[in-house]
């Protein structure tokens, strides 16, 4: 039985086809493996029906040792994993008396009839192992295969994962020896992903156990580092001595590890250089009031209806001017005028369509003492991507030009 079993999990259900439902069941089981140190290569999604069921089960049986599908274990018709998983290993359906024993007595416990179709649920495939399950109705049941092992969960996420925890995870536990996996992720700001790609280098970035991998959110960079070892300790090890890497490569750009948020690193280096902040908002009022719910007090902000209003405010000519010329000079003017270490100004005309013939419709700018820096963009005040872009990475460069 090989230490290191490959899993697969195996959603069933048409609502998850449709859109309708979220396929919460699978983050849930992917995060638990991950957790346990079993490795997942591949998700399936799957409607009720008994041929795509079966030869999804059929697939997965050649690539994964174990193997959990979640849903279509309810008493209906459209609730095929039974059969689907005897079709798939070539076994018959078998009665249990036991497991109707089971569910009639939890019938006469919330004192409602049992129907006819509930005994659908006690025909389990030849050899399967009923997994009780005290939080619901749907017998879920675990099934030796040729190399390894089937897992059925019912679809309702309360159950699946009351199973998962007590039932699925102990079992594979005593199965197999498994290691542990653990994630940390450094958050990175002030610099895009390629050049953060560039600057971390292929021979780190191509390295199994441990891993990297970069994760882009508008205008900040995630580097989720991974490790899989034999204990714990083994595996914080490993991430120690990746993260020491990194850090002496792209240490500058790390704001913090895990939760920390980017507002609250640049609030404690601002405190720390007792530095006095003063932002601009113009035609898209309380972005930035909506990153501090308090403001604090190194924070002035004031803002306007529109980048107009903003030129108005501060008596800048327009003529033959870029909405970037403007909006680095309204950052030298507000740096200047306000008597502060450092500006932020974004600009943010009414909405346009997002295209790259177009002048841009908004616009950040920052300026320190020592540096100036801005970037524009094609989308106006209206669409959500100014909400999100704009502070997020006005923010990430304030910080890393403050540093
Ligand atoms: P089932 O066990 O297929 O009868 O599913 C019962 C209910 O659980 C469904 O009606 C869904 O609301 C929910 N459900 C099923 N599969 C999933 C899933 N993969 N993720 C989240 N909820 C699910
Ligand atoms: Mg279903």
């Amino acid at each position: 039985m090989p230490d290191n079993p490959n899993a697969e999990i195996i959603a069933i259900g048409t609502e998850l086809l449709l859109g309708e439902t979220n396929d919460t069941n699978s983050v849930y089981i992917a995060r638990q493996l991950r957790d346990t140190g079993i490795n997942l290569y591949t998700m399936t999604t799957v409607g009720d029906n008994l041929t795509r069921i079966s030869s999804a089960i059929s697939a997965a049986l050649q690539r994964a040792e174990v193997i959990i599908t979640t849903g279509g274990l309810g008493p209906t018709v459209d609730d095929m994993t039974r059969p689907a998983v005897a079709e798939a290993l070539g076994r018959e359906l078998e009665f249990q008396q036991k497991l109707l024993d089971g569910i009639a007595a939890r019938f006469r416990g919330f004192g409602a009839p049992m129907t006819a179709n509930n005994r659908q649920q006690a025909y389990l495939p030849q050899g399967a192992i009923p997994i009780h399950n005290p939080v619901g109705t749907a017998p879920a049941f675990a099934i030796d295969t040729e190399s390894g092992i089937l897992f059925s969960l019912p679809g309702v996420p309360r159950e699946m994962k009351y199973l998962l925890q007590n039932a699925v995870l102990p079992m594979l536990q005593q199965r197999y020896q498994l290691g542990i996996i653990l994630a940390r992720t450094l958050r990175t700001a002030g610099i895009g992903e390629s050049a953060l790609d560039d600057a971390i280098g292929e021979d780190l970035l191509n390295t199994s156990n441990p891993s990297v991998g970069l994760a882009a959110h508008h205008g900040c960079v995630d580097l989720r580092i991974t490790a899989k070892a034999a204990s714990r300790a083994a595996a914080a090890a490993m991430l120690d001595g990746l993260q020491q890497r990194l850090q002496a490569k792209i240490g500058k750009h790390i704001y913090g590890i895990d939760d920390v948020s980017l507002e609250d690193a640049l609030h404690d280096l601002v405190v720390q250089g007792e530095w006095r902040v003063h932002v601009v908002e113009a035609g898209l009022p309380g972005i930035i009031s909506k990153h501090w719910r308090d403001q604090p007090s190194w924070l002035s902000a004031e803002s306007f209806t529109s980048p107009q209003a903003a030129f108005a405010g501060y008596q800048l000519a327009t003529e033959q001017n870029s909405l970037q010329a403007l909006a680095q000079s309204l950052a030298q003017l507000a740096r200047r005028q306000q008597a502060v270490d450092a500006s932020l100004v974004l600009l943010c005309a009414p909405q346009q369509a997002e295209n790259a013939d177009s002048a841009p419709a908004s616009a950040v700018a920052l300026c320190t003492a020592h540096e100036q820096c801005y970037r524009v963009y094609g989308f106006g005040a209206q669409s959500p991507l100014a909400r999100e872009w704009m502070p997020r990475w006005g923010l990430a460069n304030l910080w890393r030009m403050l540093q």
